[in-house]
């Protein structure tokens, strides 16, 4: 208890809290500057940019990325995005998960018509499953928790989609990907980092990975490689950002 009074006056001292685009106090996000974000359409291919819908990447683009879409709900460019990612996952101001899973959420309703909406409407979402892409242990010791995850669990209470937090394992530690510019080397860097423990969890499922933001997609294309592998059935990524 002690423990964590300490971590909430550290934080208030470092990071006090007032809406980070607006400074209204008690709030990093006030329900006004959340409303004022603006919400991607991503009716384009993420690799390619050719006019697409819903997220979908393109055939070509497929082969080479094993990604079916990926959905993002802002642009990285926006200051108040950027601002409101690092304090969530580097002032580990963990209850932006809250502010930042909406905006996931938002998205994915807009573009909730359609193929989106007709399977799960119908059936539910028992052949989908929600996973958040994995940090290493080094990571996660050091930040206390996977961003990645607190957002998944978020969106998985939201929608009802059942979710697994511990299938994909992250071999080895490498770089971390925010250090390395160069597209190849980034593709390197993560190469074979990942194993599924349990196969048979993800085997015909449409999965969707969760991030918080999605740069060149190296880290999410060998996860989605590893989980075609295994027999997924469709692999979706769905982040805060992008860029
Ligand atoms: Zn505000
Ligand atoms: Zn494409």
């Amino acid at each position: 208890m002690w423990l964590n009074r300490i971590k909430i006056f550290l934080l208030d001292l470092f990071f006090p809290k007032k809406c980070l685009e607006c400074g209204q106090a008690d709030t990093y996000l006030c329900p006004a500057c959340f409303n004022k974000i603006e919400i991607l359409l991503n009716n384009e291919c993420f690799f390619c940019g050719k006019i697409t819908w819903q997220g979908k990447i393109c055939l070509e683009c497929k082969k080479e990325s094993y990604l079916d879409r990926v959905i993002s709900a802002t642009n990285y460019g926006s200051p108040l995005i950027r601002e409101l990612i690092k304090a969530f996952k580097y002032h580990f101001v963990k209850e932006l998960a809250i502010s930042l899973s909406q905006l996931i959420i938002k998205t994915i309703e807009a573009n909730w018509s359609l193929d989106i909406a007709c399977p799960p409407a119908r059936q539910g979402f028992w052949d989908f499953l929600i996973v958040p892409v994995p940090l290493c242990k080094a990571k996660l010791r050091s930040r206390g928790f996977n961003q990645a995850e607190l957002l998944t669990k978020e969106i998985s209470n939201y929608f009802n989609i059942p979710t697994e937090t511990n299938i994909i394992k992250r071999k080895f530690p490498g770089m971390p990907q925010a250090n390395i510019k160069d597209t190849e080397k980034r593709k390197k860097n993560i190469k074979r980092a990942f194993e599924i423990s349990e196969p048979e969890k993800i085997r015909d499922k449409i999965i969707i990975l969760t991030d918080d933001v999605i740069t060149t997609g190296a880290t999410l294309i060998e996860v989605a490689k590893i989980l075609k592998q295994n027999s997924a059935k469709e692999v979706w990524a769905i982040t805060v950002a992008k860029g």
